[in-house]
């Protein structure tokens, strides 16, 4: 790949971040692929963790699902959310675990199973305390009772924490309920509650993990995987009073070096939010002016030649880090990350070698 702007995934990361956490949970810990892997590519990563041992994976559409199916994963996809009764003849034919949280899903489901003779299988989800999607904890025995006698075979049965990570006391709440749960639908089902936060701070319960498999969450010995690196497209000496970018607002005092990278937010730099970059030598490099749509413009220490390697998204958590953009931006590093990069080619690396082009 001859790319001058590009995105890498380090694919020995990502394991080592989905080790961890699996030794945290002493369960299974299912990645959580949705929004094309928080903007990391899902059928790659899919693919390798597939490879590894790992034999299920979320996703939050049918369209998401399929798209791992095409992609040749085969182990078992469950589709998050709720199965909209539509839809109940794509999740059959694509082989995708649906989630159920209405009878008239299950329904359909059910019916359309018998017209194309396959099983239908699907997870429970309960609702415990977040009020989005689930049949109400109180009422899941005779929930999962009415949708097995319409012959669906329900293999998992989950819930979604709140407040992970923000509010502790109601964690609780919803873990004791998913307990009692459990204790009144009985063993020989999947059961699963956690998220990143639950796990990371609870641990011991399987678990469906997005954000901390990414390595975004600071402080528990997880790395970010993915960083995005540029070549200038142009560099040059700036002279008194030259004005760089959109409304012109960068000054130059003259004399300062400028290097233009091919990036911009519609590969996902948050405007506004995008401070420093990374130098060919590691040191910090200033954004000059407005982050354009296709290019940013950098201050420079000194010149440097167009082979230069730019990180303009650093896999840490340093002023180049993904958490700092969110955090500039004043939003949640889930934004950040599921708007990444969708038009840059990917690299997926294993130890230094390129496992996986894309684009
Ligand atoms: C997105 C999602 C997750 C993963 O959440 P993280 O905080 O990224 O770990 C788990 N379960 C459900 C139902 C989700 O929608």
């Amino acid at each position: 790949m001859e790319a001058r702007a590009w995105v890498e995934v380090d694919l020995g990361a990502l394991l080592q971040n989905h080790r961890l956490l699996r030794e945290r949970a002493g369960q299974e810990v299912i990645p959580v692929l949705k929004a094309d892997a928080y903007g990391h590519g899902a059928p790659p990563i899919a693919r390798f963790l597939e490879g590894k041992g790992v034999g299920r994976f979320a996703v939050a559409t049918l369209a998401e699902g399929r798209a791992l199916r095409q992609g040749g994963v085969r182990g078992e996809v469950l589709v998050l959310g709720s199965l909209h009764p539509l839809e109940a003849e794509e999740a059959l034919r694509w082989g995708l675990t649906p989630s159920l949280s209405t009878l008239e899903a299950a329904e359909a489901l059910a019916q359309r199973a018998r017209t194309l003779g396959l099983l239908p299988r699907a997870h429970l989800k309960v609702d415990t305390g977040m009020n989005r999607v689930g049949f109400p904890w109180e009422e899941a025995l005779p929930a999962l009772r009415a949708v097995e006698a319409l012959g669906v075979r329900v293999e998992g049965v989950y819930s979604h924490l709140a407040t992970a990570g923000e509010d502790e006391a109601f964690v609780e709440v919803q873990r004791r309920r998913f307990q009692e749960v459990r204790a009144a639908l009985g063993e020989g089902y999947f059961y699963h509650l956690e998220n990143s936060m639950g796990l990371l701070l609870h641990g011991g319960e399987n678990a469906r993990v997005g954000l901390a498999l990414y390595g975004l969450v600071p402080g528990f010995g997880l790395r970010p995987v993915l960083r995005i690196l540029a070549r200038p497209t142009l560099v040059k000496r700036l002279r008194p009073g030259d004005r760089v970018g959109y409304g012109g607002e960068y000054v130059a005092r003259g004399g300062e070096w400028l290097a233009t990278l091919p990036v911009g937010y519609a590969d996902g730099l948050p405007r506004g939010a995008v401070g420093f970059v990374r130098g060919p030598g590691g040191e910090l490099c200033p954004v000059a002016g407005r982050i354009s749509m296709d290019q940013t413009t950098v201050l420079l220490p000194g010149p440097v030649g167009l082979e230069a390697v730019f990180e303009v998204l650093s896999p840490d958590f340093g002023p180049t880090g993904l958490l700092s953009w969110a955090e500039a931006r004043g939003t949640i590093p889930y934004e950040v990350a599921v708007h990444l990069s969708r038009r840059l080619p990917r690299r997926y690396l294993l130890e230094g070698e390129v496992l996986e082009e894309v684009g």
